[in-house]
């Protein structure tokens, strides 16, 4: 008897995934906010720039990425003859929607003189009109390489933007944007979820409001953070970021305690992705990431001077 994809049980659909993962020669990439069960069939999971640097190293003919719209186009922009797959064409990011091209086009024409720094949370075509891309964990970084009597225009988080402009000591202009994931989370959980756990480090993405960063005992990217706690003594933590994080956190930690800043923090993109959707796509080649190839020159040049500095 022949079962239709939704008929299929968790084990047949990670089974049937795998035979088209290798007919197809593809290769499976899950950031770490996707679900469990997502991130077990993946061949990598991380952060957007450690996937895309996977995918751009592959020898893999298909990418399926599961993660959201930007990802997926980071992958396209860096491995223009890949088919890059996302598996939910209507994943994608609150907060890069934030920043539409026209709009931050406009802004580049009032302060000409700025240097533009996209966060890579943002679409191609935004990257695109950027000097330079930054990730979570690089900005300061890139922000530094800057020479400090220059404007920097920062898109499009402006809490990302707060926390480089103090660490890095630079002028930044911060487009009023913001992840509503990260945004959501205040000052009063921190202080609720400190006295429920006295011992836990506090550890905080930068994508959360400057007041909320002023408390951690760290403040890092997804990756930093699991980083920090995997190399930490500490045996409990707050984590202020998406609750997919607790997955890799817990199966890497398994002696150690970890808890939610806030049970808000889920990001519903990021919980679109499914197993039977993973295999449509597979076995389909759709929903294919294709971006235009001027866009794709220009932001490759963004992301190549980012790459160029970290
Ligand atoms: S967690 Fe925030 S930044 Fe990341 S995809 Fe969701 S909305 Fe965008």
């Amino acid at each position: 008897m022949i079962k239709t994809i939704d008929k299929l049980t968790p084990k047949d659909l990670t089974e049937e995934i795998l035979f088209w993962k290798e007919k197809r020669e593809a290769i499976i990439l899950a950031h770490v906010y996707q679900p469990g069960e997502i991130q077990d069939i993946a061949d990598f999971t991380g952060d957007s720039l450690f996937l895309s640097q996977q995918a751009a190293k592959t020898r893999a003919k298909v990418i399926v990425f599961c993660g959201v719209h930007f990802m997926a186009e980071i992958a396209a922009i860096l491995s223009p003859e890949k088919i890059v797959l996302l598996p939910e064409v209507k994943a994608g990011c609150p907060m890069a929607d934030m920043a539409p091209f026209r709009k931050v086009k406009n802004k580049i024409n009032e302060i000409p003189q700025a240097v533009v720094i996209s966060y890579v949370n943002s679409s191609a075509a935004v990257k695109s009109l950027s000097d330079y891309c930054c990730t979570s964990a690089n900005a300061v970084q890139v922000a530094q390489a800057i020479p400090a009597e220059k404007d920097i225009l920062f898109l499009p988080d402006m809490n990302l933007a707060d926390f480089t402009a103090r660490k890095a000591k630079r002028n930044i202009i911060a487009w009023q944007g913001y992840c509503p994931v990260h945004n959501i989370l205040t000052k009063e959980d921190i202080i609720k979820a400190k006295n429920h756990h006295p011992k836990a480090l506090l550890l905080i993405h930068p994508e959360c409001r400057p007041e909320v960063c002023d408390l951690a005992d760290y403040v890092g990217s997804t990756r930093g953070i699991i980083n920090f706690a995997s190399n930490n003594s500490a045996k409990e933590y707050i984590i202020g970021t998406e609750l997919g994080i607790f997955y890799p956190l817990k199966k890497n930690n398994p002696d150690k305690q970890f808890f939610p800043a806030s049970e808000k923090m889920i990001c519903q993109d990021m919980k679109l992705i499914t197993l039977e959707k993973v295999l449509y796509s597979l076995k389909n080649l759709t929903p294919r990431i294709t971006v235009q190839e001027d866009i794709r020159k220009k932001s490759l040049k963004a992301l190549n001077r980012m790459m160029e500095i970290t």
